[in-house]
């Protein structure tokens, strides 16, 4: 059996671990990552990449639709018809390209990648099933970054019409009929994206509202972008199985009533769950955060030289911080002293509109006990956001009464997703309301909403 000895080994080549890896190649660290699928994990492979490329598509498809009926830019079109297969087929080259570009990085950077499904044999051992035959990989430093995988429901188990996000992400056909289990990130994304490229879509949602995570003035606007679409929403209601016929999706609606949504294909999108299962985790015994490896602010696990990364350790699963995780971790192991002290992490829901999230809610600041300012400047009143037809939503801020410090900026609208740069900018640097008000923000933009959001909350908005 071969046998190899290095200093840092990576276990998954997702957003976590091929940073780490990158990074610590960088820092000059011998480092080998193992990868039993393709370099890039979810994110690039079944999930933010591949998703955002459909959602584009959806995009592009429902304007021209739009502009083929009666509009008020007086544009005249015929109506769209989409080849999704071949759709699909830009979407592999996306990803084919992006592939390449992280086998190269982590060539670039002297790190060996080892493909196959590793398994621990003990603390700093693994043993590798690789296409050649079985590898032995000794390390002074492992770091476990294996990610997630889709819930599945033991009621809805996935195969032929229930689909999980990554067959929804490869469909060469629009269904007809979509239903979408669960009214998160995934099931609004993708149901959105269906139904704009024409599938009847039914939302069932066990919550008392779909993405529950976040606040009723935030979530509004979707909820009405989803009815001008023509999807249904079922909130309190309990998938319960597939009809005996098969052609239906079973739920209990929130009176309590069985009924039944007819479906050619049924999306469970109910959640993540960490890959913590097959890879011998048993073998080190590390402790646990309930379903997550247990970490602290180094990302060190119970075991001393085994750091773990990325969705197996839990909430936020989101590939920015996996990312993050990634290289403060091959920066701990080249000597530098770091610890996790982001004072936030952006969060971006790709619905229409976006949903984007830096730091506290006014409710969450609330509930820490602090005294807040909080306003937010509506879309409606920015020149930009009118003459692009994107005036839905808005931009707020909460802040500390007293020294006007800036805890949290959240906002809704179409475009905004590129807005989370500048509030995540301003929470790290510890802006204050006047920092974001004095600061000249390009017109016409959409960002000025940023600024009068600001203003608004000191009590002088210029724009309403
Ligand atoms: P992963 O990306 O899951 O990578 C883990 C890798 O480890 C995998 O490649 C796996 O094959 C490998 N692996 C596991 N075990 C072993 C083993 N024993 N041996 C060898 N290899 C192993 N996040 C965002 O921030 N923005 C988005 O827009 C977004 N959109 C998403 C859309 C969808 C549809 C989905 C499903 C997820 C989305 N996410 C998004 C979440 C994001 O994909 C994850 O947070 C991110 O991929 C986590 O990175 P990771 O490195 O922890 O794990
Ligand atoms: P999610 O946690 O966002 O949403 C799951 C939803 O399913 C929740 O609203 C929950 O109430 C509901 N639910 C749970 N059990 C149910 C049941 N039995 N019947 C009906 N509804 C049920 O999970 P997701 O959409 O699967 O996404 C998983 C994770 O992937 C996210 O939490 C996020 O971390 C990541 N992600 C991020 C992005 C992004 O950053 N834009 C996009 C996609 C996914």
């Amino acid at each position: 059996m071969k046998e190899i000895k290095t200093k840092l080994l990576v276990i998954g080549a997702g957003p976590g671990g091929y940073i780490c890896a990158i990074r610590a190649g960088q820092l000059g660290i011998d480092t080998v990552v193992i990868e039993a699928g393709k370099p890039g994990g979810t994110c690039l492979n079944v999930g933010c990449i591949p998703s955002k490329a459909l959602i584009h598509a959806a995009e592009e498809f429902d304007k021209v639709a739009h502009l083929s009926g009666e509009n008020a830019l007086g544009i005249s079109t015929a109506k769209p018809s989409i080849d999704l297969a071949q759709t699909m087929e830009w979407k592999d080259g996306i990803v084919s390209r992006l592939n390449s570009g992280v086998a190269g990085l982590l060539k670039k950077h002297r790190v060996k990648t080892v493909e196959g499904w590793a398994k621990f044999r003990d603390g700093k051992t693994v043993e590798v099933a690789t296409p050649t035959g079985p590898q032995i990989i000794r390390a002074e430093y492992v770091v476990i970054a294996t990610g997630s995988k889709p819930v599945e429901l033991p009621f809805l188990t996935f195969g032929d019409k229930v689909i999980s996000s990554t067959e929804a992400l490869s469909l060469t056909e629009v269904p007809e009929k979509l239903a979408v289990v669960g009214g998160g990130y995934i099931g609004l994304e993708l149901g959105i994206a269906y139904a704009k490229l024409g599938a009847k879509v039914t939302v069932v949602e066990a919550a008392k509202s779909i993405l529950p995570q976040y606040d009723k003035d935030l979530v509004r606007p979707v909820v009405k972008r989803l009815s001008s679409l023509g999807i249904k929403v079922m909130t309190n209601a309990k998938a319960k199985g597939l009809s005996t016929k098969g052609n239906s999706l079973l739920v209990e609606n929130s009176t309590g009533t069985d009924v039944k949504v007819a479906a050619d294909k049924i999306l469970v999108t109910v959640g993540r769950k960490p890959v913590t299962e097959g890879w011998g985790l048993e073998e080190i015994d590390l402790r646990m955060d309930g379903p997550f490896i247990h970490i602290n602010d180094k990302c060190e696990t119970s075991m001393r030289g085994t750091f773990a990364i990325g969705d197996v350790t839990g909430e936020p699963m989101l590939a920015h911080r996996a990312m993050a995780q990634g290289e403060m971790v091959a920066e701990i192991i080249a000597g530098e002293k770091r610890t996790w002290d982001k004072v936030c992490i952006p969060a971006v829901c790709f619905t229409d509109p976006e949903i984007v999230t830096a730091g506290l809610s006014p409710a969450e600041a609330k509930a820490l006990g602090h005294d807040i300012k909080t306003d937010l400047f509506p879309f409606q009143a920015n020149g930009r956001a009118m003459s692009a037809e994107r005036e839905e939503g808005f931009v707020r801020i909460v802040a500390r009464a007293d020294n006007h410090l800036v805890l949290g900026i959240q906002a809704v609208g179409a475009g905004v997703s590129e807005m989370s740069a500048g509030f995540a900018l301003a929470l790290e640097m510890g802006a204050r309301l006047e920092d974001i008000a004095g600061t000249i923000h390009a017109h016409p933009t959409q960002s000025e909403a940023f600024q009068e959001a600001a203003l608004k909350t000191l009590g002088h908005a210029l724009h309403i």
